[in-house]
C-alpha cells in the first residue's frame, strides 16, 4: 500500500482533500490526522473491518479498546447506550478536548472497537482539522495514536510515517500537535469514576465537577485495558533505544558510571533541575519546567534522540506531584523496555 501524504492549513483545510480522506474513510480505508494531544489513526468506528484494519496496521492487541472521536456531545448517542448526568457535566466543561469518557456501549459499535468489552470510550476532539474531518466524515471516527503498538506516539507528521509508511491510506499532515501527550481517559461506568489513563486534564480539575474520582490506576484494571496478557511488562509509549528514569540529583553518578560503558547517551531533563552538567559525549535536552510545556514536546524530543543511534536515553523524572501525573506515567512505561 502506499501512503498518501496531504498537508493541509488546520484552519482552512482543502476541501478535495478533505473529501478524499472521507471517501477512503467510507469505503473502510485508514487516515492518520492530527489531534490536541497526538496524531490518531482514524477508521470508521461502525465498520467491524475498518476498525480491524487498525489492529492490524499498528500490530496492536485485540484486548486494546480503541477511543471513539465525535464532532461533537450531541453525537454520542451513536456509540453510548447511556449519558448520565456527569458526563453531560465534564462535557460541557471539557469537550472539545483531551478528555475521553468510558460510557456503556451500544449495541451497533462493533466488538472489535471496544475489544469486546461493554463500554466504549469517547471523546471530543478540539483541533481544527480533527473537527473538520470528523464533521465532513459525519461518522463516528476510531482513533487510537498512529503508530505501531508499543512505541512512542506521533505528535509530528514524520513520526506517523516512521511508524506507519505503507500500512496506510492517508496522512493529513496539519504541523506539530500542541498537547504532546494522550487525553486523560475517565470511566464512568464505576463509583466512584475512575481515571484509567493520566492526562492533560488532572484529576483535580475533573473532582471539581464529578466529586471525588478513584486515584491510581489499580494494576488489575491498567493491565486489563493495556496489555496482551497478564504477566507482561507495561511497555508502552517507548522508544526503540533503551529508556531509563533517574530523580533529581542522581544524574552524575549515573552519567558518569553509563559514560564508562557506554558512548552516546542522551540526557532528558527539565529546567529547573539543580545540576546540568555538560560534557561532549552527552546528548543533553532540556525541556521546559512547567508540565503542560513538557508534555508538548517530550514525544517529539524522544523521537529525535531515538533516532540518533544512541545507546541509551537517561530521563530525569519531574517531581511526584499531582500535575506532572501523566507525564511521570508516560516515562514509567517508555522505561519499561
Ligand atoms: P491510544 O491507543 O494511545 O489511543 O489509547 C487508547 C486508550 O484508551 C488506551 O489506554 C485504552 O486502554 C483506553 N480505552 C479505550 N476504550 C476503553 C474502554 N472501553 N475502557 C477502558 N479503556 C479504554
Ligand atoms: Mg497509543
Amino acid at each position: 500500500m502506499k501512503t498518501v501524504v496531504i498537508s493541509l492549513d488546520p484552519a482552512a483545510p482543502d476541501q478535495q482533500a478533505l473529501a478524499e480522506a472521507v471517501r477512503v474513510l467510507r469505503g473502510g480505508g485508514l487516515v492518520a490526522f492530527p489531534t490536541e494531544t497526538v496524531y490518531g489513526l482514524g477508521a470508521n468506528a461502525l465498520d467491524a473491518a475498518a476498525a480491524a484494519g487498525i489492529f492490524a496496521a499498528k500490530g496492536r492487541p485485540a484486548n486494546n479498546p480503541l477511543i471513539v472521536h465525535l464532532a461533537e456531545a450531541d453525537q454520542v448517542h451513536q456509540v453510548a447506550a447511556d449519558w448520565p448526568e456527569p458526563a453531560m457535566r465534564l462535557a460541557q466543561r471539557f469537550w472539545p478536548g483531551p478528555l475521553t469518557l468510558v460510557l456503556p456501549k451500544r449495541a451497533t459499535v462493533p466488538d472489535v472497537v471496544t475489544a469486546k468489552g461493554p463500554t466504549v470510550a469517547v471523546r471530543v476532539p478540539a483541533h481544527p482539522l480533527a473537527q473538520a474531518l470528523l464533521r465532513a466524515a459525519d461518522l463516528p471516527i476510531a482513533a487510537p495514536s498512529a503508530n505501531r503498538s508499543t512505541e512512542l506516539s506521533p505528535t509530528r507528521a514524520e513520526h506517523v510515517l516512521r511508524s506507519l509508511d505503507g500500512r496506510i491510506d492517508i496522512l493529513l499532515d496539519g504541523g506539530p500537535t500542541s498537547g504532546g501527550i494522550e487525553s486523560t481517559v475517565l470511566d464512568l461506568t464505576t463509583t466512584p469514576p475512575r481515571v484509567l489513563r493520566p492526562g492533560p486534564i488532572g484529576i483535580t480539575e475533573l473532582e471539581a465537577e464529578v466529586g471525588s474520582i478513584a486515584r491510581g490506576v489499580p494494576p488489575s484494571a491498567e493491565t486489563a485495558c493495556i496489555l496482551p496478557s497478564p504477566g507482561m511488562m507495561p511497555r508502552h509509549y517507548a522508544p526503540r533505544t533503551p529508556l531509563e528514569c533517574i530523580e533529581v540529583g542522581k544524574e552524575a553518578e549515573r552519567l558518569a558510571s553509563l559514560l564508562s560503558a557506554e558512548r552516546r547517551i542522551g540526557w532528558v531533563t527539565f529546567a529547573a533541575a539543580d545540576e546540568i552538567i555538560v560534557r561532549s559525549e552527552i546528548h543533553l535536552r532540556v525541556l521546559p519546567a512547567d508540565p503542560a510545556g513538557y508534555a508538548a514536546q517530550l514525544y517529539a524530543i524522544l523521537h529525535e534522540l531515538d533516532t540518533a543511534g544512541l545507546d541509551r536515553i537517561l530521563v530525569t523524572l519531574p517531581p511526584d506531584t499531582d500535575d506532572w501525573l501523566a507525564v511521570r506515567d508516560r516515562l514509567r512505561r517508555a522505561a519499561s523496555n
